[in-house]
């Protein structure tokens, strides 16, 4: 990678959580030039403006609306248009409104960009992914779901709470479907490489089954509460969507949570899914292959096979 060359993003759609991204990118620092697209334009304009209002007291960034055509040498195109999860809707009740959009805006993407790494990040994310696979016809490491990146996120944060402990120092996985299928791997959950079991022994702070099952239904459901209370989630999702794009334009090699094409992995094929994988500058460089215990491998299965169902109702 040229040191002195831009970073160019593309945000397509300016929605909740498409501004919000877009915000949170702009105050960053990553990236020197944000381009904000959605077929509502007077809404992306008027994010633009509200966001380039604030330019002096951030690291300059050339922030403004544009076009398809605006997608030309981004470096990540990250995709959030589309519809919504509405009150009592399942991310998988999505899945068809929002494979017929995506159909047209991966076609008009492609016209101008074919090098770019693409990022799903609307819902439902995993089909989502999949089908931008299929019909780019990018290399699998060049498209990338946002995935569990998010439920991880939710899923350290609410341990550290239980146990008092900075979540950055909490590690622990969600992996699977972003959605109703997810699986806790409890069984690799530690702080300080100390099991979490271990880590409780002897403190007031036990995690036992019920304190478990209660932190993995407030991550499991999070998007169900927060969607009842104010109608969308957006604040998390941009800063899980920040960090990936942190571990790619910097090159970190980061282990992430994100959805990507499962080849063989626990017998898993032809879907995307989240497991911890590397991410950097080429996008996934590799899943890892994580010791999960029996019952986590057989929800993970379990969650595949849900996946599929979903997949196996689209014609693609
Ligand atoms: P929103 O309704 O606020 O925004 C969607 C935007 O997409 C709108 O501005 C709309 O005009 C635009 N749009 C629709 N069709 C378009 C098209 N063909 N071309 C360009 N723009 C188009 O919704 P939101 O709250 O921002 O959510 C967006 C998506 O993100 C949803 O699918 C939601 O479920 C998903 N989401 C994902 C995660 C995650 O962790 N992956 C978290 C939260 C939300």
């Amino acid at each position: 990678m040229n040191k002195e060359r831009i970073i160019k993003v593309a945000v397509v759609g300016a929605g909740y959580v498409g501004s919000t991204t877009a915000y949170t990118l702009m105050v960053s620092g990553l990236i020197s030039e944000l381009v904000l697209i959605d077929i509502n334009k007077d809404k992306a304009e008027g994010e633009v403006m509200d966001m380039n209002h604030g330019m002096p007291f951030v690291r300059p960034v050339d922030l403004y609306m544009g076009d398809y055509k605006d997608c030309a040498g981004a470096d990540i195109v990250i995709l959030t248009a589309g519809a919504n999860q509405k009150p009592g809707e399942t991310r998988i009740d999505l899945v068809k409104k929002n494979t017929e959009i995506f159909k047209g805006i991966i076609s008009q993407v492609l016209k101008y960009n074919s090098d770019c790494i693409l990022l799903v990040v609307t819902n439902p994310v995993d089909i989502l992914a999949y089908v931008t696979y299929k019909i780019s016809g990018f290399p699998k490491n060049r498209v990338i779901g946002s995935g569990t990146v998010l439920d991880t996120s939710r899923f350290r944060y609410l341990i550290g709470q239980k146990v008092d402990i900075d979540p950055r120092n909490v590690h622990a996985y969600i992996i699977g479907e972003h959605g109703d299928t997810e699986v806790p791997t409890w069984s690799l959950a530690n702080i300080a490489g100390i099991q979490m079991d271990e880590y409780c022994k002897g403190l007031d702070l036990c995690l036992g089954e019920a304190t478990r099952k209660e932190i993995f239904e407030n991550v499991k459901n999070a998007a169900y509460q927060i969607i009842n209370k104010k109608g969308a989630t957006y604040y998390a999702v941009a800063l899980a969507v920040r960090r990936i794009v942190e571990a790619i334009v910097r090159n970190e090699n980061s282990i992430l949570t994100v959805s990507s094409l499962m080849e063989g992995q626990y017998g898993i094929n032809d879907i995307c899914l989240s497991l911890p994988s590397l991410v950097n500058r080429k996008g996934i460089e590799k899943v890892l292959d994580i010791p999960l215990n029996s019952e986590e491998m057989m929800l993970l299965s379990k969650s595949a096979a849900a996946l599929k169902e979903a997949a196996g109702t689209l014609e693609l």
